[in-house]
């Protein structure tokens, strides 16, 4: 096989010169590659990057390793900002620059992992039973391999590209976002010529075997963490007093508990119920279909909010987590303190949300502190050329499948690269059975089957080659 490459070589490059090489390029040898993304993964795995501390910077040195050698300009910035062991990783594929740049976005801290839950070692890299098994084999590292690879075949085969594609590796999502947040603030001019930008957030959901959609992430929520105290005075718990704090919480707490937000339905959480409508029968279509018709309905509306997802993304919604009063049975403390997870829509004031929460608890005694200044709300347009290359590419795959747009109830780093005016879309190019999806994220036994990093790293050069 090798003797008679080398012989045909030389004929091939006389009969077509570089510049008259077609658009489409040379064939990529996927199981070849899929082989390289396989070892790639179960390397970049046994980088631990827990986060806190992080420890980025060795995972964005093993990448620019990898991408040096395939002759992909790397850069490793933003050490100097991040703290000792960290930063951010960029690189550039350059096309003939006609068109703006597509960025390839992952992070490559993942959350802890607690080993005596787990049946391998998560940091191991084992590759056993088909799957890449370790922390951040589907959060984010195997997106981030999957980028990888489409990037270095789209290299390989020549594909004559129109819009650069930019490869982002950035430290700390899950805790801080600081390394999204240092590379927007201090690359902007890296970032100037980009058009799309892709990132986790959608999921390709496999039910029983059965595939329900494409999902392509165009809205989030956002969170508007609250610290909500109480100050008492403190005392002995065996006489009674009007200044204990805990009561006087406890109460405004049970009044917010109570409280129905409102129900909203934006845009692209229409289209996602139209959609999604036709993977069901009868009355449940029906209601689906024009689901703002449908919330007027009882019946429809109890089972529509029954399902916690769908209730979380057409509501804010409030969870009452964080708990504390005394530490002692007997002692009446000094101050009562509460933590509130609110998650607005899109399309909701935070202003407006929390003056209607404070009148809704009712007590000027009751102070109210934001956590976190609230991320820029997400929303992104559909009608592009991206979303168009997705869908066309999803149904090369599955003819007639849904490509839809649920909204992301958690938060990611895309408002942050947003805010440039990037049109972001979440995008998690693996098709996974939901209730081991359940289990995995930020869970035990995280794992990606070697089928599925093939795969996606198919689907996403499909997409770049078909967004061009
Ligand atoms: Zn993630």
């Amino acid at each position: 096989m090798m003797r008679r490459l080398l012989v045909l070589m030389p004929l091939i490059l006389a009969a077509a010169p570089a510049a008259a090489q077609p658009a489409s390029g040379r064939p990529v040898d996927w199981e070849a590659l899929r082989g390289e993304a396989v070892q790639i993964l179960s390397e970049y795995i046994r980088i631990n990057t827990t986060n806190a501390p992080g420890n980025e910077k060795a995972g964005a040195e093993y990448l620019a390793r990898i991408l040096e050698r395939e002759g992909i300009e790397a850069q490793i910035l933003d050490e100097e900002v991040l703290g000792a062991g960290r930063a951010n990783l960029y690189a550039r594929l350059r096309g003939d620059g006609s068109k703006r740049a597509i960025a390839l976005v992952h992070h490559m801290d993942v959350v802890p992992a607690s080993p005596q839950h787990w049946t391998v070692d998560p940091f191991a890299g084992l590759v056993r039973d088909g799957y890449v098994w370790g922390r951040g084999a589907i959060d984010m590292k195997g997106d981030g391999v999957a980028h990888l690879m489409a990037m270095i075949a789209l290299k390989r085969s020549g594909v004559r590209l129109t819009r650069d594609i930019v490869y982002i590796a950035n430290a700390d999502e899950e805790l801080g976002s600081t390394g999204a947040v240092a590379f927007v603030e201090r690359h902007a001019d890296l970032l100037r010529d980009v058009e799309y930008l892709i990132t986790e957030g959608g999921d390709i959901p496999v039910e029983n075997g059965r595939l329900q959609f494409y999902g392509v992430g165009v809205a989030e929520k956002r969170t508007l963490w609250q610290r909500l105290r109480v100050a008492g005075t403190p005392s002995h718990a065996s006489r009674p007093t009007r200044e204990n704090p805990v009561p006087r919480l406890v109460a405004a707490l049970a009044r917010i508990a109570q409280h129905e937000t409102p129900l909203e339905v934006t845009a692209g959480v229409d289209k996602y119920f139209r959609d999604i409508s036709r993977n069901y029968q009868g009355q449940q279509r029906a209601w689906l279909a024009d689901v703002r018709a449908a919330l007027g309905d009882p019946a429809a509306r109890e089972w529509i909010l029954s399902d916690v997802y769908w209730n979380a993304i057409l509501r804010n919604t409030i969870s009452l987590t964080v708990l504390t009063g005394s530490n002692k049975t007997n002692v009446i403390p000094a101050e009562a303190v509460a933590e509130i997870d609110i998650r607005l829509l899109p399309t909701a004031n935070p202003d407006s949300v929390l003056a209607a929460l404070k009148a809704i608890a009712a007590d000027s005694a009751v102070t109210w502190q934001t956590l976190m200044p609230p991320k820029a709300p997400l929303e992104n347009p559909v009608d592009t050329d991206l979303f168009r290359a997705i869908e066309r590419a999803a149904h090369d795959r599955d003819p007639g499948a849904l490509v839809t747009t649920p909204m992301f109830t958690a938060a990611s780093d895309r408002p942050t690269y947003r805010r440039l005016g990037i049109i972001t879309y979440g995008l998690d190019p693996f098709k996974v059975e939901n209730a081991e999806h359940q289990k995995m994220m930020h869970g035990n036994d995280e794992r990606l089957s070697i089928e599925n990093l093939g795969w996606g790293t198919r689907f996403i050069y499909d997409i770049l080659r078909y967004a061009q």
